[in-house]
């Protein structure tokens, strides 16, 4: 098994992170996401006659690490993700080829935002249990409903989102999944919340929606398929933004830990500080590591449904806990706003509730033991 990086991820890495040093400057929403666009992140394991780069889930991981390495804007690279593995991927897997002419090109290059609206007021974990319909009246759909928790809503030109078509048929047949242009749907609440500033969470409503067949994505029937699909794609390769920004959190505490001075010497040289900062060490090596061998396992086709869950168990826990940690370390200046590690706190905290909860990733898990 080779460990090493080759020479064409090592470039994705550098480049990556090198433009993504820029998105600390004070620049708007919309400049930032064109700006990183440009750098082909969004394209990285999108096949090369649609635009992308055609590499896979582990360049993928490399380049989203290497974004929230460089800049601390977590709200961005969250928003950026979500467009990326939850919508764009799966559009590219099983779209027409229409669809993907149609969409890619505006997708990879930053004109479209796009956001995946499954969750609803009453389907949270219990994800398939949808009250949103799209009923068929000759070869349209009449789609209504509200979606809830959605990133990207307020931002976003395109939405996929999954409605049920066959209520005698359960969640594998019953489900299908839809693209969706901006004038066809509303955005509705846009909600406050602790932090990812820079990624809108919100309600997306469609009422008396008319959709044509061209707005299917993959078969009728097959949305639980792709959603399932596009969520093992998410919570394997979201790591990388966490990785990402324990990583910039770490370098940025063992700077603080040399200079700050506490009894004539820096706080470093305590055992009890030194020891924290191997903790956390520790769990972003074994974070990193679990998920480059889960990305891995995707590429090589395998089956990856517990590895999805284990790594987004593993690193979502450990960025809550890391920032904690961090927070700990910086003392007063962890608190306030100004040091920036109160902001990681805060953006940290929703990570083991996206793409599926911790309990849910747990599930997951055991029913792979047949348990
Ligand atoms: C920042 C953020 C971004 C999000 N982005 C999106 C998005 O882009 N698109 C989208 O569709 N959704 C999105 N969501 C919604 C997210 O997927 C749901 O919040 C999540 O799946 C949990 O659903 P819920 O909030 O309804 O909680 P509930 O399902 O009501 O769960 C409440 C609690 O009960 C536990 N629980 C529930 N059922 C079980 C069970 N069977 N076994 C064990 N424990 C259980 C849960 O783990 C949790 O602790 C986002 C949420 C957040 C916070």
């Amino acid at each position: 098994m080779d460990f090493e990086f080759s020479s064409e991820q090592k470039l994705l890495q550098e480049n990556i992170y090198e433009a993504s040093k820029s998105l600390n400057q004070d620049l708007s929403f919309e400049d930032k996401w064109k700006f990183m666009a440009d750098t082909g992140v969004i394209g990285t394991c999108i096949d090369t006659e649609n635009g992308g780069l055609g590499l896979g889930a582990l360049e993928m991981i490399i380049a989203l690490e290497a974004m929230a390495k460089g800049s601390s804007d977590n709200g961005l690279s969250f928003a950026i993700a979500a467009h990326t593995l939850s919508c764009v991927i799966p559009i590219n897997k099983y779209g027409t080829a229409n669809q993907k002419q149609q969409y890619l090109p505006s997708l990879l290059d930053g004109k479209m935002i796009a956001a995946n609206a499954m969750t609803e007021s009453e389907s949270g974990s219990d994800v398939f249990h949808l009250q949103c319909k799209a009923i068929k009246k000759e070869s349209n759909y009449l789609l209504n409903g509200t979606k809830t928790f959605i990133s990207n809503s307020k931002a976003s030109s395109l939405v996929l989102t999954y409605a049920e078509t066959n209520p005698d048929k359960g969640f594998f047949g019953g489900l299908s999944a839809f693209i969706v242009e901006k004038n066809q749907y509303k955005v509705g609440s846009t909600f406050k919340k602790m932090g990812l500033e820079n990624c809108s969470l919100g309600e997306i409503i469609f009422e008396e929606t008319y959709l044509s067949e061209s707005n299917l994505l993959g078969k009728e029937g097959g949305g639980a398929f792709i959603f399932n699909h596009s969520m093992e794609w998410e919570r394997i390769c979201l790591a990388g933004i966490h990785l990402g920004a324990m990583q910039r959190v770490l370098n940025k505490t063992i700077e603080f830990v040399k200079q700050r001075k506490s009894l004539g010497q820096s706080i470093g040289k305590f055992q009890g500080v030194s020891h924290s900062i191997a903790d956390m060490v520790t769990s972003l090596d074994v974070a990193r590591n679990y998920a480059y061998r889960a990305a891995w396992c995707l590429d090589n086709k395998k089956n990856v449904s517990k590895e999805a869950a284990i790594t987004k168990l593993f690193v979502s826990n450990s960025v809550k806990t890391f920032m904690l940690q961090a927070m700990q370390i910086f003392g007063g200046y962890g608190y306030i706003s100004e040091y920036g590690i109160e902001q990681e706190v805060r953006d940290a905290m929703a990570a083991t509730i996206y793409s599926g909860t911790s309990e849910i990733q747990k599930n997951i898990i055991v029913s792979n033991l047949g348990i």
